[in-house]
């Protein structure tokens, strides 16, 4: 439950199929992931984004392991302790897995509600009056079931965009479907336009096998710990862009990628060239039929395909080509 859970935030099941059989396979037990190393589990959740949550998997793996003696805390309000766990997970994983009666909120849940009582409160403000109508109607008999339950309604009645409100058991109490108002719930303030950052990747190809330079990222921030080409700093600043390349070797530019994170748009400028020098201090080469054993974010694989758009990289989880 705590895997699903971690994986489908922000994702979908379709996407994370693959990847959740893969570490239920490679690391059966919260021992086994604990023990395993930072940059093996970074490779394996590589594609499915967000990478902090690979992370706090890990360090959430060692904890549960060292101080809880590899047993899960069963209650809400301890699982709220362990990395990468919010309000939500925590929820979610009490209920659903220890029949904890605690109400269990995600997007779907704060639909359904809203359009319910008729919310006139814009999320995310509206979250506090979502639990005060909800908390009483969890039941102490099968929460984890209610829950779900709920959860379903949202994704498969209650949608977005014309909710099948004949076909919904709330019906009858919903104040939302008495007023014909249902698509004006939840109120949403106006999404803000995300800000650009531009930067270079250098592809770099070794002359004698077109083996790819990378490099590890740092530690903390984002992307943390995860593989790339060689970059510029990703900044507002048009002028930054351009500081010095890796190797001063002839460069092709070779057209721009695009990619949006959470709290931005990234506009990466991509040039290539080859060389047949040694690798730079704290960099390496990897032979193109094995980057897939890099833990490569999905904007690097945009990158990568950019330079060299025969490449094809077979995901390590999944079964199908990396996108
Ligand atoms: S009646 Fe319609 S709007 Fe109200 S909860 Fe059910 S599906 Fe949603």
């Amino acid at each position: 439950v705590w895997l699903s859970e971690i994986m489908l935030q922000q994702t979908t099941v379709a996407a994370v199929k693959p990847y959740f059989e893969y570490f239920i396979t490679t690391w059966p037990t919260v021992q086994d992931l604990a023990l395993s190393s930072l940059d093996d589990i970074n490779a394996a959740w590589a594609g499915l984004g967000y990478y902090r949550r690979a992370a706090n998997l890990h360090k959430a793996a060692k904890v549960v392991s060292e101080d809880y003696n590899g047993i899960f805390p069963e209650t809400a309000e301890a699982l709220l302790s362990l990395p990468g766990i919010g309000a939500y997970t925590s929820a979610a994983i009490a209920s659903i897995a220890f029949d904890e009666p605690v109400a269990v909120v995600d997007g779907n849940v704060e639909r359904v509600m809203t359009r319910l009582r008729a919310i006139e409160t814009p999320l995310p403000q509206a979250k506090k009056q979502v639990l005060e109508y909800l908390n009483p109607l969890v039941p102490k008999d099968r929460p984890g079931d209610f829950a779900q339950a709920m959860m379903d309604l949202g994704a498969t009645i209650c949608t977005p965009k014309q909710p099948a409100c004949s076909l919904c058991p709330w019906n009858p109490n919903c104040k939302a479907y008495k007023l014909g108002r249902q698509e004006d719930f939840p109120v949403k303030v106006p999404k803000k336009i995300k800000p650009i950052r531009r930067g270079v990747a250098y592809v770099i190809l070794r002359k004698s096998d077109s083996a790819v330079l990378v490099e590890k990222r740092p530690d903390t921030g984002l992307l943390a710990g995860m593989v790339q080409v060689p970059c510029s700093d990703w900044t507002h600043k048009q002028d930054d862009k351009d500081k010095a390349p890796p190797l001063a070797i002839e460069w092709q530019s070779v057209g721009e990628v695009e990619h949006v994170f959470t709290h931005f748009r990234l506009i990466l400028d991509v040039r290539a060239g080859h060389t047949d020098t040694a690798a730079p201090n704290s960099m390496w080469f990897v032979k193109q039929d094995e980057l897939d054993k890099e833990a490569l974010p999905t904007v690097m694989l945009k990158v990568l395909k950019k330079a060299i758009p025969d490449l094809k990289i077979i995901r390590r989880a999944k079964s199908g080509l990396a996108d």
